[in-house]
C-alpha cells in the first residue's frame, strides 16, 4: 500500500509542472554560484534564473528514483561478514587516500547535483531550495570529514613536559618515547532518517569510511533511493563495495538485526529518541564488547524574543525555522516564547507571514511548503493539530478549501499555548506553538531547560549581554542569535545537542571523527 502511494505521489508532482524550452547547458553548471540577485539562503541558489531552473526540470523528467530490495537477516548476516573481512585491507589503506577517495565522491556528487535534487524532490517531497541545499550539505561532509581525518588521524608524539617554560612540569620519565594515534574500530552500522536523506547519510558514512571503518548503512525505509544513488558514487570513487553495504528495510527488522550482529563496533543514529534508547539497551543486552553509540534525535526547540527584538526580524526567522522544510527538520522551531509587550504585534505578523507562505507541489518552483513524508506522519501531525484547535488559541489555521489535493500536505499552522510546561512533545511539521512571557528571561531558559531536550535555541534581543547571558544558561547544544535557527553549515556550526536530543558529538565539527576510533598508545623504552 505504501509503494502505490508514492507511485501516484511522484507522478503527481511530474504533472503538474510547465516545463519551458530548456535551454542546452553544460554541465555541472555553477549551481552554486553567487550573482546579483542571489537568494539569501545557504547555496546562493536563484530559481528564477533560468541557467540555474534549467538543469534541475531536465533531470526531474529523466531521473528515476533507484529501486532497492529489502534484506532479510541472513542477509544482513552474510553482509556483516563481507564488513569485517573488509576491515584490515581498509583500516590500513592510508588516511591521505582515504580521504582522496572520498573528495572524488564529494566531485561526482556535486557533478550529479541535478540528477539529486530531483530524487530528493520525487522520493523525500523536498522543495528545489532544499534539495539543492541538501546536496551541498552531503559534499561538504563528504570534504569535511575528509580534511579532519587527515589532520586527526597523524600520530602524535606525546611530549614528556607539559607548560610554558616557567612553570615546565615534567610527567613522564626519560629513556622513553609515547606515541598516541587513532585507530579504526570496525564495522559500524549507521542508522539514518528520512528527513535529510542525502546530507545525513552520507555524513555518517563519510565519518566511518574516513576514520578506516567498515560500513553497514541502513536508510531509512521511506529513501532509499537517494542513499543507493550516493553508494553508487561512493563505490565508483573507490570505497570497496564491502566496506560500505547498504541494507534496505525497517528499523524493526533490518536495523535492529544490524545492531545485534555480534561484533558491531559501533552504531551512529539520527532519529527520534524514542528509537535511540531501544538501540542503546539493545547493545547494553549483547555479550562481548562495550558499544558505542553516536544519536542525534530531536528537540522542543524553543526561540526567546525579548521587548527590543527587532518584529521584522523576528518574524522572518520564524518563517524559516517552523515552517520551512515542512518543519521536518531536527533542528526546526517548535515553540515561540515571546514577551508580552510586543506579542500581539508579534502575533499578526506571523500570521501574515504564514499565509504567505505556498504550500503545495514541490516541484513547482514556487513552492515554499511541501508534503510531508508519508501517511503516517500526516495522521500523527494532524492528530496533534486537531488536539491544539481544542486545547489551545488558534492562531494560523488554513481554512479546509484552502488545502491541496496533493497528499499529505499540511499548511503552516500556529497555535498559543498557556504555559511552556504545556508543550510536552515534538510535533515533527509545520505546527508552531506560541507563548506569551513577562518578567526574568532567564526563568524562560530555566522552563526551556526543564523540558529536558537540547538541540536548538534562538534569542532574538538587542541587548548583547542578554543573549550571551541566556545562551550560556541554555542546555542546549546550538544556539542562534538574532537568526534562523536551521541550516547548520558543515565545519562552520558544528551541530548536535544534549540531553533528550542526543550524546553529542558533534556533525560537522572538529570533534566528531574522534568518537568514530579507538586510541592506541606506544611506549618504547630506548
Ligand atoms: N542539520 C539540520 C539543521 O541544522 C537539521 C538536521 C536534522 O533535522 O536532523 O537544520
Amino acid at each position: 500500500q505504501m509503494a502505490d502511494e508514492s507511485v501516484n505521489m511522484q507522478e503527481l508532482l511530474i504533472s503538474p509542472l510547465r516545463l519551458e524550452p530548456q535551454p542546452s547547458l553544460p554541465l555541472p553548471i555553477d549551481l552554486f554560484g553567487t550573482h546579483a540577485g542571489a537568494r539569501k539562503n545557504s547555496t546562493g541558489l536563484d530559481l528564477t534564473v533560468p541557467a540555474m531552473r534549467a538543469p534541475l526540470l531536465a533531470a526531474l523528467q529523466s531521473t528515476a528514483v533507484p529501486a532497492v530490495a529489502t534484506a532479510n537477516v541472513a542477509e544482513v548476516a552474510k553482509a556483516f561478514q563481507a564488513s569485517q573481512a573488509s576491515f584490515a585491507a581498509w583500516s590500513h589503506t592510508d588516511v591521505a587516500a582515504r580521504a582522496t577517495i572520498l573528495r572524488r565522491a564529494a566531485d561526482a556528487m556535486l557533478a550529479d547535483t541535478p540528477s539529486l535534487c530531483a530524487i530528493l524532490v520525487k522520493e523525500a517531497f523536498k522543495t528545489w531550495g532544499d534539495a539543492v541545499s541538501e546536496v551541498r550539505e552531503a559534499v561538504d561532509f563528504l570534504r569535511y570529514y575528509a580534511d579532519e581525518a587527515e589532520r586527526i588521524m597523524q600520530p602524535i608524539a606525546m611530549p614528556q613536559v607539559h607548560g610554558a617554560t616557567a612553570a615546565a612540569y615534567t610527567y613522564g620519565v626519560t629513556g622513553e618515547t609515547n606515541t598516541l594515534r587513532l585507530t579504526a574500530r570496525g564495522v559500524w552500522v549507521c542508522i539514518s532518517p528520512w528527513n535529510f536523506p542525502l546530507a545525513i547519510f552520507a555524513g555518517q558514512v563519510a565519518a566511518a569510511l574516513a576514520t578506516g571503518n567498515t560500513v553497514l548503512a541502513k536508510p531509512a525505509e521511506q529513501t532509499p533511493g537517494v542513499a543507493l544513488a550516493a553508494v553508487r558514487l561512493l563505490h565508483a570513487a573507490g570505497v570497496p563495495a564491502d566496506a560500505l553495504q547498504l541494507l534496505h528495510g525497517t528499523g524493526e527488522t533490518v536495523g535492529a538485526a544490524l545492531v545485534a550482529q555480534p561484533g558491531v563496533a559501533g552504531v551512529v543514529f539520527t532519529g527520534s529518541t524514542q528509537v535511540a534508547k531501544i538501540i542503546q539497551r539493545a547493545l547494553a543486552a549483547k555479550d562481548g564488547a562495550i558499544v558505542p553509540l553516536i544519536a542525534e534525535t530531536g528537540g522542543i526547540n524553543a526561540m526567546v524574543v525579548d521587548s527590543s527584538a527587532l518584529p521584522e526580524q523576528v518574524v522572518d526567522a520564524v518563517g524559516m525555522s517552523a515552517f520551512r522544510s515542512a518543519g521536518q527538520r531536527c533542528s526546526a522551531l517548535r515553540l515561540l516564547c515571546v514577551h508580552a509587550s510586543i506579542a500581539d504585534g508579534v502575533i499578526e505578523m506571523v500570521q501574515g507571514a504564514a499565509r504567505e507562505l505556498v504550500s503545495g507541489n514541490p516541484a513547482d518552483l514556487s513552492t515554499d511548503v511541501g508534503p510531508v513524508i508519508d501517511r503516517e506522519a500526516y495522521d500523527n501531525i494532524q492528530r496533534q493539530i486537531a488536539r491544539l484547535t481544542k486545547e489551545a488559541k488558534v492562531v494560523v489555521q488554513p481554512a479546509a478549501n484552502e488545502q491541496s489535493a496533493l497528499p499529505n500536505l499540511i499548511a503552516p499552522h500556529a497555535f498559543e499555548v498557556n504555559s511552556i510546561a504545556d508543550v510536552q512533545a515534538e510535533i515533527f511539521g509545520p505546527v508552531l506553538q506560541i507563548v506569551r512571557w513577562s518578567g526574568d528571561p532567564s526563568e524562560v531558559v530555566a522552563q526551556i531547560n526543564a523540558l529536558g531536550y537540547g538541540l536548538t535555541f534562538g534569542i532574538q534581543t538587542r541587548i548583547d549581554s542578554r543573549a550571551q547571558a541566556l545562551a550560556h544558561a541554555a542546555h542546549i547544544g546550538n544556539v542562534y542569535i538574532n537568526r534562523n535557527m536551521i541550516g547548520a553549515v558543515v565545519g562552520v556550526q558544528p551541530f548536535g545537542g544534549e540531553g533528550l536530543s542526543g550524546t553529542g558529538p558533534k556533525a560537522g565539527g572538529p570533534h566528531y571523527l574522534y568518537r568514530f576510533c579507538a586510541e592506541q598508545t606506544i611506549t618504547v623504552n630506548t
